[in-house]
């Protein structure tokens, strides 16, 4: 059945439609309307009106600020897709791909929470059993401000959607009073003033930010709250009629001066007073119950020529004077502000604007949309979407609320990524990770399964790095377990620590013979590609300290042990590198002076700027704090300066890093800038190559196969063995291996 509450609210919404819509776009939001209200028929809000009326309240914010009638629509359909049995399918067909999107957009937001959970479900983290009650519920609402963090950081940039989330947060607020529990109330009170308040200023929706601050003051703070409504109502009349006196006054002197100006009271907000008793620390009489006018003009010169005739009439009060038209705030809002001594001795702020300027303070990135033909204010709606989308990196704060902005500065999460799963869930990791990453996160399962991925539909290699806002879908095959490759740590296939220990208990269950027989085959397949020859696998497993060469094997099959361990331990034992060099051509061995500091071993040492001592100067070494030891000139002045003796330490020029050439072949299918990225990648290790030399192979039996030849100027074995495995992995290379002549 249809309400007449409900049927008199879209009649009023179909009247708050921007007048430059089309009868098509008036069609759109008609048909919204005819869909929402079906599909939520029988639900009720919490007040036990009728759900549709969040709905089109919603809309009818969205109108209100002139935003498209796809916008309008999606206001209206916004908690269908979550709440009722209407699908995204069903709103593209219905509507359109754009209407879907926004939706879709919506959907996701308010989906956090529930994903917020199972990443900190009950008995996953164990000190939750420990805390205190009260603890759980600061744990709780670190939650919340977080889950409210992510959300903002994984939607994509679309600032409508941003708007419809507002604008369905201020109905929320509206209605809060019927919220039945005290502490929710106080929840989402707080949430709105330390997210969605900043988000609307930012976004320079004046409008938006203070009703939400004041709706949101209201159960945060409730005695203050009352505290200055009370005062402020007792003064009413005696203010409004002062107000009016003062607006006569201020027209008739910019009259008298010949500039068409009209002038306004100041609203006052209720929390905007708070804050400024809090800063000035005084309470609400100790404010002089100030007084607000505003003036506008039709242009920037009549802005400063209003500016002069008030500075003439009345004496400004130093220090109060902004110009944020020459300099507008960082969220572009512009105005002059001034206060004066006014007639009767009490000070008077005046702010002056043009009714342009006054426009875009009130409706912020949401006046684009009124001045769609105008390329000036595109540039203005750009600069709000740039900041929008460095909001959604966090390169910037949003609130002054101390926790969040504390939290956000964390490295955990600066260290994060954000990514979508194709339901829409979002899967927090750590910066870094992987596809393989994501499938383990999702499901043990998943992840050992896992053959292949796709980012925003499009295939990528299994190494690549997940960032923020991408949506990952996981190629799975039937069944099978993971490939030991995936624990090849120079592979870098995966990051997280939670991936590499279930890949490794899924090794472990496989039996002792198989693990045993796969972990040769590795050590095998590697002392090949190195060009090691017969070693003492006895001395080695020793070394690693296995009582023998099988259970070795077997934790090299169950990937307990990384067979990077072993090379490294070859490379510092077993062979040093010069002794198994013999086929590569002799060159000079580049040396790079290394810095070893006698009894500090290890420590991270750096050259000081101040002195540049080079090898063979007497140095000495000074411990900074926090980064290692800066080494300097004995004679250096900032030395011999220093006071602090304790700090210095004994060092010495240590021997000279020697690099082996070492000849190496790459086989692959040909392919357009496979060198390049070898090179890249070589590069990227700081390794040198001396000889390089390609012969790709036409003939009809291997099909375009490039058969590189490299020599390149390694430190190690383990360096060496790295390389190998990351230019195997490039794709269209089907091996790297060491060359041995003959
Ligand atoms: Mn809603």
């Amino acid at each position: 059945m249809k309400s007449k509450k409900s049927s008199e609210a879209i009649e009023q919404l179909l009247e708050k439609l921007p007048g430059y819509y089309t009868p098509f776009d008036r069609d759109t939001v008609q048909r919204a309307y005819d869909v929402a209200f079906r599909v939520h028929d029988g639900q009720t809000r919490a007040s036990g009106e009728p759900y549709i009326n969040h709905c089109v309240a919603v809309a009818t914010i969205l109108a209100e600020m002139n935003m498209p009638a796809n916008v309008v629509a999606a206001g209206l359909l916004h908690d269908t897709v979550e709440d009722t049995n209407l699908t995204l399918k069903d709103i593209q067909n219905q509507f359109d791909e754009d209407i879907a999107k926004l939706v879709d957009g919506v959907t996701k937001l308010d989906n956090l929470p529930r994903v917020s959970r199972s990443d900190h479900g009950k008995g996953e983290s164990a000190d939750d059993e420990t805390d205190s009650h009260e603890q759980l519920s600061m744990k709780k609402q670190k939650i919340a401000t977080e889950t409210l963090r992510k959300t903002f950081l994984a939607m994509n940039d679309d600032v409508r959607v941003v708007l419809i989330k507002l604008a369905d947060r201020l109905h929320n607020m509206r209605t809060l009073g019927f919220v039945s529990k005290p502490d929710k109330q106080r929840r989402i009170a707080q949430e709105t003033l330390d997210i969605f308040a900043p988000l609307a200023n930012r976004l320079g929706i004046w409008q938006l930010k203070w009703e939400l601050e004041d709706l949101a003051f209201r159960y945060v703070n409730p005695e203050k709250y009352k505290y200055i409504a009370e005062r402020i109502s007792a003064r009413r009349s005696v203010r409004e009629e002062q107000i009016t006196q003062i607006t006569e006054r201020l027209q008739q002197v910019l009259n008298h001066a010949g500039i068409k100006a009209e002038v306004k009271g100041r609203p006052k907000h209720i929390y905007s007073i708070f804050k400024k008793m809090d800063k000035k620390q005084k309470d609400y009489d100790g404010l002089n119950d100030i007084r607000g006018m505003r003036i506008f003009v039709d242009d920037i010169p009549a802005c400063y020529a209003a500016l002069g005739i008030i500075h003439n009439q009345w004496r400004p009060i130093p220090g109060e004077f902004d110009d944020y038209i020459a300099a507008p705030k960082d969220n572009f809002y512009q105005s002059l502000h001034t206060a004066v001594q006014y007639d009767d001795g009490q000070p008077l702020e005046v702010q002056i604007r043009t009714h342009e300027m006054h426009h875009n303070a009130e409706y912020g990135i949401a006046a684009h949309w009124r001045y769609k033909e105008d390329a000036k204010h595109d540039a203005r709606y750009e600069r709000h979407v740039g900041w929008l989308r460095s909001l959604m990196e966090w390169r910037q704060e949003v609130s002054n609320a101390e926790e969040f902005v504390d939290s956000m500065k964390s490295d955990v999460f600066q260290d994060r990524v954000y990514v979508f799963t194709p339901r829409g869930d979002i899967i927090d990791l750590p910066a870094g990770s992987t596809p393989i990453d994501f499938a383990y996160h999702v499901h043990t399962d998943v992840g050992h399964r896992c053959r292949g991925a796709k980012v925003d539909g499009k295939l990528v290699s299994l190494d690549y790095t997940l960032k923020t806002g991408e949506r990952v879908q996981i190629l799975s095959s039937r069944q099978g377990g993971p490939s030991r490759d995936w624990l090849n740590e120079s592979l870098g296939l995966v990051k997280t620590q939670r991936a590499r220990s279930k890949i490794k208990v899924w090794f472990k269950k496989q039996d002792r013979e198989q693990n045993l027989s796969v972990g040769r085959q590795m050590l095998e397949r590697e002392f090949q590609r190195l060009g090691l020859g017969d070693l003492n696998l006895e001395n080695l497993a020793r070394s690693l300290e296995f009582r023998n060469p099988d259970d070795m094997f077997v934790a090299l099959g169950t990937g307990d042990l990384p067979i990077n361990k072993v090379v490294a331990m070859i490379s510092e034992e077993e062979a040093p590198l010069d002794e198994i060099v013999t086929s590569a051509p002799k060159s000079d061995s580049t040396a790079t002076n290394a810095i070893s500091v006698v009894g500090l071993k290890g420590i991270f040492t750096s050259v000081a700027k101040c002195c540049n001592p080079t090898p063979g100067d007497p140095i000495i070494g000074y411990i900074t704090r926090g980064r290692g030891a800066s080494i300097h000139r004995q004679d250096c002045p900032n030395i011999l300066r220093n006071k602090e003796r304790e700090r210095l330490v004994k060092v010495s020029w240590g021997e000279t890093t020697r690099t082996y050439p070492v000849p190496i072949r790459v086989m692959a299918f040909d392919r357009q800038g496979l060198m390049g990225d070898i090179s890249n990648l070589l590069n990227g290790e700081g390794v040198n190559i001396t000889d390089v030399g390609v012969k790709v192979d036409h003939s009809a039996v291997k099909a375009d196969t490039a058969n590189i030849r490299l020599v390149v100027e390694v430190r190690d074995l383990a360096q060496l063995s790295r390389l190998l495995n990351r230019i195997e992995n490039l794709p269209n290379v089907l091996e790297a291996q060491r060359f041995k002549a003959g």
